[in-house]
């Protein structure tokens, strides 16, 4: 029999506890090789009735299948792929194509459907994840679905869930999976020795320049990066070089290069060692590729270029380089790249990730939030002065790390009601934009009001009607300026300077003699030009202002709008808005 470890154990009593309550489909998050084919088989052992295990690629259902039966149970296949079709077992590990287009008996009396490599089930009604829980659920309507993944999340879409296992609120869109129940960070993984660690090795002699492809932070296609390649091939046999050099030098025993196009692998494996070296494309036929698999595993060669082929499933536990020589702006993909190289090996102390693109992402903790406000922003911890929550926002830090300013606009956090599953978000806003007819905060990229419906009008447009009109001024503020004046009957004024690079100014006047003045101020003001919003300081006086004045940012873009003679500042827009 066998024995499960504590996160597996943690895992499952999770599983147990959430689907007591409700059947929102949910999300187990474990990295490869944290054995969840364990995980699987008590939940199976458990179940009243049958489970059904899916994956995308028949590939997958083996070997998860074989996994599963290494423990000592037993288990069917249902994939046409694999030439089988049992369905009499308690538990079937079956490819969605094939069960897709099982017939209606084969529907009955599963309890549980587990979904592996679960952050490709998307939204729409027409894919035949949707077709076979819908049928699943037709014979059960109490059937719990649970999805397992090592990466969850897809691209051009983010998290693949909208609440993680700590309550933190991961996409406000609709997604299939409503919650996470339990996440297994990778560095749990590598502390505990279940995997190997990986180190990324600096590489001084030459990489690969896809700047341009990155840019802005945009998507790219291998189109693109076939034309840039096409550039620079000069620079593949020196990255080659340096690839072999590193293995020989440090007596590596399997090096996995991943390679941009067929043609890019094919130049790289005339550049590597002859006899040692050999390429899976995705045309190469399978009995090829598996005698090519096999050498390799049994180190007749120590080489294996592939493009993107060998990315699930593939398990060469000995691999101890991972070469990259292909960018990817997915970081699922990119992870599932490194993971080739994290299997535990007799002798095996690390795995070397040599990154020829410079478009590197993390290994281990993604945080694949909103997307970077400006290019120099990192990831900061701010926690939530309502609910304490540690929010993970794009912010900008100094030197020694110390944090100048964030660009989160609600915090994340909340609680899960222990009745009925249901998360409740805590909801303080650390930005919003107030409502002009009714004063409401409201989220700075709402299109309506929350509590009015009153339309908001979004910045871009904002910008765009003000550049059209002539009664109004854009500025591209460059330095603000605070200073106190007097007006004419002697009280004193706080005023603010916007200038652009030309010294041309707009600028705005606050008063903070009375209460009502103060009020004014906080609202127009200090809301949104508080660097660290969190911070709630009572700044009363001009002094105080003047004072604290490196505490305050400067906006975007200030629009003004001409009255009588003079230009009034009329809308301030701040980075998180854009
Ligand atoms: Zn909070
Ligand atoms: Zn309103």
């Amino acid at each position: 029999m066998y024995q499960l470890r504590d996160y597996q154990k943690q895992a499952v009593e999770n599983t147990l506890a959430y689907f007591r309550k409700t059947r929102d489909p949910a999300v187990i998050v474990l990295p490869t090789g944290a054995g969840k084919s364990l995980v699987i088989a008590e939940l199976a052992r458990v179940a009243r009735g049958r489970v059904l295990v899916l994956a995308h690629v028949k590939e997958l259902v083996e070997q998860n299948h074989k996994k599963y039966e290494s423990y000592g149970l037993e288990a069917g296949i249902y994939s046409a792929g694999l030439n089988k079709k049992e369905a009499h077992q308690k538990v079937i590990f079956g490819s969605i194509q094939s069960v897709a287009n099982a017939r209606e008996s084969f529907f009955e009396d599963f309890t549980l459907v587990v979904i592996d490599e679960c952050h490709r089930v998307g939204l729409e009604q027409e894919t035949q994840y949707a077709q076979v829980i819908k049928k699943l659920s037709q014979k059960n309507e109490n059937l719990c679905v649970l999805g397992l993944t090592a990466t969850p999340y897809r691209m051009g879409v983010g998290w693949i869930f909208n609440y993680s296992a700590e309550g933190e609120e991961r996409s406000k869109e609709a997604r299939f999976f409503k919650n996470c129940i339990y996440e297994l960070p990778l560095q749990y993984m590598i502390k505990n020795k279940y995997l190997t660690p990986p180190v990324r090795v600096d590489i001084p002699v030459t990489c690969y320049d896809f700047s341009e492809l990155t840019e802005g932070g945009r998507s790219f296609t291998m189109k693109e990066v076939e034309a840039v390649l096409k550039k620079q091939r000069r620079l593949t046999p020196l990255i080659v070089k340096n690839i072999v050099d590193i293995t020989e030098k440090y007596h590596r025993k399997g090096v996995m290069i991943f390679s941009s196009t067929v043609k890019h692998a094919q130049e790289i494996l005339e550049d590597l060692p002859e006899g040692e070296a050999k390429i899976i494309l995705g045309e190469t036929e399978e009995a090829e590729r598996d005698r090519i698999v096999r050498e390799f595993k049994e180190k007749k060669i120590k080489y294996l270029v592939n493009v993107s082929v060998l990315t699930t499933g593939f398990d060469a536990p000995h691999v101890d380089v991972i070469a990259i020589l292909r960018p990817t702006d997915s970081l699922s993909l990119y992870q599932q790249i490194i993971g080739r190289g994290l299997r535990l090996d007799p002798g095996k102390k690390d795995c070397f990730i040599l990154d020829y693109t410079g478009v590197t992402h993390d290994i281990y903790s993604p945080q694949i939030a909103d997307k970077k406000p400006t290019p120099e922003s990192v990831m900061v911890q701010i926690p939530c002065p309502k609910c304490g929550f540690e929010n993970n926002f794009w912010g900008k830090v100094d030197d020694e790390g110390n944090i100048l300013e964030h660009y989160g606009r609600t915090c994340r956090g909340g609680v899960r009601d222990p009745d009925t599953m249901n998360y409740k978000p805590c909801g303080y806003r650390f930005r919003f934009k107030i409502c002009p007819k009714c004063s409401a905060e409201n989220d700075v990229t709402a299109r309506h009001c929350i509590q009015c419906k009153e339309v908001l009008v979004d910045a871009d447009t904002k910008l765009k009607q003000a550049r059209l009109s002539k009664n109004a001024y854009v500025l591209k503020p460059d330095m603000i300026e605070l200073g106190e004046r007097r007006d004419k009957n002697g009280n004193s004024f706080l005023e603010v300077k916007y200038y652009d690079h030309d010294a041309k100014y707009l600028s705005e006047i606050h008063y903070l003699n009375n209460d009502t003045a103060l009020k004014k101020f906080n609202i127009n003001f200090l809301r949104s030009h508080m660097k660290r919003p969190e911070f709630n300081l009572p700044l009363e006086t001009i002094e105080d202002v003047l004072k604290y004045q490196w505490l305050f940012r400067m906006p975007s873009f200030v629009i003004a709008r001409k009255q009588g003679k003079f230009w009034r500042i009329t809308e301030k827009i701040f980075a998180e808005e854009l």
